[in-house]
């Protein structure tokens, strides 16, 4: 049984669906502080399935203990976690909180229990400020702000447990830019509030909760002056997880890997595909850059496929199309109003 933390998030709902098609059990175990449970709903519906399901917080052993005293746990996909860049500067105590403490007790418990195999959500801002691009898993390592510490942080207390103790298998999956949504439009990406990320922006532009996209900065060193990001789509992303737990049992020390597709798209090219795929214009401004901000990421994703045998499949027409689905069908995300 796969314990799933954060499933009912973005990454984690689709994730789930993965697991399911791939032939795994799995539990999943959520605070709903950035979700809710009519994502679980959606999953049981697109699955035809029930999901055991545990509202806790991964800060509380108790409401840890309680799932691996009620399942046979043998390996956890670790998703739960803040993300908001913005929000981590200001509350970076709550961030350091929830995410390190959070999974130092997440550990505790899984080897309380020997559990001693877990996939971590890592991501590709442990790279930084790159010096060059496509980026590689064993490029320097550093962060910009608490969030990225604290991914920063969890891959080396990791990799430290896995020091101590090699019958850990550990892989630190890092994501660059997910996007996209379930071909069903029944589960997808809700933010609160004004989305800090370039496509549930773009697509909330295009169902007019959102009057224009500001373009942060057109005078960068790429190719038509806006930031370039390596988008993937979710379901790519998902499938990624079920490599890695295809492959965990056989990984020798603590596994990082980029999850990316290799190419990289400018914002401009980002809101031209999503016109295509929507046919809706998307009005927009050019602003000046947003502090942190680096002018090109993307992976060298060839890692990946050789150690996982994972590669992304979909492109950037599919990754639109897909995420206009569920922003036509779900103007207002999972709320009902
Ligand atoms: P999300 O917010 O949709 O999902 C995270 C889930 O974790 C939510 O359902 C939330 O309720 C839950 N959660 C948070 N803190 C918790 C706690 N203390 N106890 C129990 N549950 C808790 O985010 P997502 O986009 O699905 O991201 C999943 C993971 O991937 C996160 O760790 C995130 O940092 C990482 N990541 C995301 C991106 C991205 O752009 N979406 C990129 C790189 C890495
Ligand atoms: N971006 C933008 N307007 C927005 C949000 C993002 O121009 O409203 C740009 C941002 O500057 C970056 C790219 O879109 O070049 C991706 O930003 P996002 O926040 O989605 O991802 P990240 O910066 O974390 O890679």
């Amino acid at each position: 049984m796969v314990l799933v933390t954060g499933g009912a998030g973005y990454i984690g709902s689709h994730t789930c669906i993965s697991l399911h098609e791939a032939g795994f059990d799995f539990v999943i175990f959520d605070n709903l502080c950035n979700s809710s449970q009519e994502s679980l709903a959606r999953v049981e519906k697109i699955i035809g399935k029930k999901i055991p399901f545990y509202r806790g917080d991964i800060r509380n052993k108790q409401d840890l203990q309680n799932v691996f005293d009620t399942h046979k746990i043998d390996s956890v996909i670790h998703f739960a976690g803040l993300k908001a860049v913005g929000e981590s500067v200001e509350q970076p105590l709550h961030y350091y909180d929830n995410n390190v403490n959070g999974t130092l007790v997440l550990c505790q418990v899984m080897q309380e229990y020997n559990c001693k195999k877990i996939v971590f959500s890592s991501s590709a801002t442990v790279y930084g400020d790159p010096h060059t691009t496509p980026i590689k898993e064993d490029f320097p390592l550093s962060a910009t702000n608490p969030y990225g510490r604290t991914k920063l942080f969890i891959e080396e207390i990791l990799r430290d447990l896995y020091i101590c103790d090699n019958e850990w298998k550990i892989i630190l999956l890092r994501y660059f830019n997910p996007v996209g949504a379930h071909k069903s439009g029944l589960i997808g990406e809700d933010p609160n509030g004004i989305p800090n990320n370039l496509m549930p922006f773009i697509s909330q532009t295009a169902v007019q909760k959102r009057e224009f996209l500001n373009i942060f900065g057109d005078d960068y060193d790429t190719h038509d002056g806006t930031g370039v990001r390596d988008y993937i789509h979710v379901v790519d992303l998902a499938q990624g997880h079920v490599k890695a737990l295809h492959n965990i049992d056989k990984i020798q020390n603590v596994l990082s890997v980029n999850l990316g597709t290799g190419n990289g798209y400018s914002v401009l090219d980002m809101v031209r595909a999503f016109e295509k795929a929507s046919n809706k214009k998307i009005p927009y401004k050019i602003a000046p850059r947003r502090t942190g901000d680096v002018a090109k990421c993307f992976a060298d994703p060839s890692y990946a496929f050789e150690v996982l045998g994972w590669r992304a499949e979909k492109g950037i027409d599919e990754m639109c199309e897909d995420s206009w689905r569920w922003q036509s069908q779900n103007p207002n995300g999972y709320s009902r109003d």
